[in-house]
């Protein structure tokens, strides 16, 4: 997430949305609205530190588009985001939620901080006022946060509690992702890994690979990326590999995932796993394996080190971890890709889901919530696989065509005011 990558980043999106509405001659103004972002909210505010000092954070709360319903997005805390990069995923948002057609647009937030480096205390004091700051922006009606890189579901009680007190009343579908007991929806947590296990059961279906014997490299160990390599090392394939942000561990016998993230939670760290090797980053991304999952963060897999990747399909667990030259290298290479506004939808389904329990408040079983994002997602993918032998284009080019046909019949339906 580098300074230079980031400002870039809004500009691949629209050229991926642009180059995709020529293809489609969608009008003009659809063009024109879609390449700049409604809402952008930017705050610096005072956190009280435990050392008795105040610190000045800065947050973004960024709206892409809202014609198709409430903008709907997650907060990111790190310590590189910029607000180009919170453009470019409230962008893809925007695409997301039109892919898989549930009735919202587009948005996304962030804080530049170090969640790590911070105590409960001070997240729970930064969360608060920066809740408080974007207040004009959220609301079960207009805007609904969830969580991302960084931010957990903890956090989402803060945000749902501070918006609440400040209504008098609780406001259960402000955002989504939050513990079960204060309105959170069975399967949430679990949600966009799940997803990005559909999505492989599906390719590796349609590419007629056996998924027995079949292996799985797994970039990130966090909530995406910890929950599809639990789901597939559990009854679908191998898990060779898998990373955090320090570094990756392998073994070609296949990973005890279960015994691997009980680690995780001990000691924070994949290394030291027994009966595994360490390796770096850039070594995972280049092991031989059927399925990879690129579930950290964006710009993994550039030009530099796309024609190294071995493997038969990639799922964009992360948003945007594969750069545009790169993107046409797997392609050249023959490795079929499932897009991130595809691949990693679980969390946002759920979350809608979430978002109509806590609206009448009334609330569904957890197979009731995973049988729908079965269904959703299936349908989704195969509508995209469709048009992709249909127009001979990628996955990704697909999954853009059915996203803004329905964003700009949208938009062109409301027409615009006054
Ligand atoms: P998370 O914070 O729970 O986990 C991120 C993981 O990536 C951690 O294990 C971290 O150590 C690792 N990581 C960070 N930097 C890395 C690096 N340079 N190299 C390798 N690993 C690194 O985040 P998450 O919620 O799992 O999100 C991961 C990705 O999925 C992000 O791109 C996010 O935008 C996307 N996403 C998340 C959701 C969701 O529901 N959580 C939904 C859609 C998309």
């Amino acid at each position: 997430m580098g300074s230079s990558d980031s400002e870039q980043a809004f500009e691949n999106v629209k050229k991926l949305i642009n180059d995709v509405c020529d293809r489609l001659s969608i009008s003009e103004t659809c063009r024109l609205r879609l390449g700049e972002c409604e809402r952008e909210l930017t705050v610096h505010f005072p956190v009280k530190m435990d050392d008795g000092g105040v610190k000045v954070f800065t947050g973004y709360r960024v709206i892409h588009n809202d014609t198709r319903g409430p903008s709907k997005g997650g907060i990111r805390y790190h310590p590189d985001v910029t607000l180009d990069e919170v453009r470019a995923l409230a962008a893809l948002m925007t695409l997301k939620t039109a892919v898989v057609n549930i009735p919202y647009g587009g948005a996304k937030g962030a804080v530049v901080c170090d969640p790590k480096a911070m105590s409960l205390g001070e997240l729970e004091r930064l969360t608060r006022r920066y809740t408080a700051e974007i207040t004009i922006l959220i609301g079960p009606e207009s805007d609904i946060p969830a969580p991302d890189v960084g931010t957990n579901p903890q956090i989402m009680a803060w945000i749902m509690d501070t918006y609440s007190m400040g209504r008098g009343h609780p406001v259960l579908a402000v955002t989504t992702g939050k513990p079960i007991e204060i309105g959170g929806s069975k399967g949430r947590f679990e949600a966009t890994g799940r997803g990005c296990m559909i999505c492989a059961l599906l390719a590796a279906k349609h590419l007629g690979i056996n998924l027995e014997g079949a292996t799985a490299v797994v970039q990130g160990c966090g909530n995406v990326g910890a929950t599809a390599a639990r789901l597939l090392a559990g009854d679908v394939c191998r898990v060779i590999a898998i990373s955090d942000s320090k570094c990756g561990i392998y073994n070609a016998r296949g990973l005890d995932l279960e015994g691997l993230l009980a680690h995780k939670r001990k000691t924070g760290l994949v290394a030291g796993f027994k009966d595994a090797e360490t390796i770096t980053n850039a070594e995972l991304l280049g092991l031989q394996c059927d399925i990879l999952i690129p579930a950290a963060i964006e710009d993994q897999i550039v030009e530099a080190n796309a024609a190294s990747v071995k493997t038969k399909v990639v799922i964009e667990g992360a948003n945007r971890p594969i750069t545009p030259e790169a993107d046409r290298i797997l392609g050249d290479n023959g490795i079929f890709v499932v897009p991130d506004i595809l691949a990693n939808t679980g969390g946002v389904i759920i979350s809608y889901l979430e978002w109509v329990q806590g609206m009448q408040f009334f609330f569904w079983d957890e197979d009731e919530v995973n049988n729908y994002l079965q269904k959703i997602m299936t349908n989704a993918f195969e509508d995209i696989l469709g048009i992709s032998h249909h127009e001979q284009v990628d996955m990704r080019t697909a999954a853009y065509m059915v996203a803004l046909r329905r964003v700009a019949a949208a938009m062109a339906t409301r027409g615009i005011f006054p």
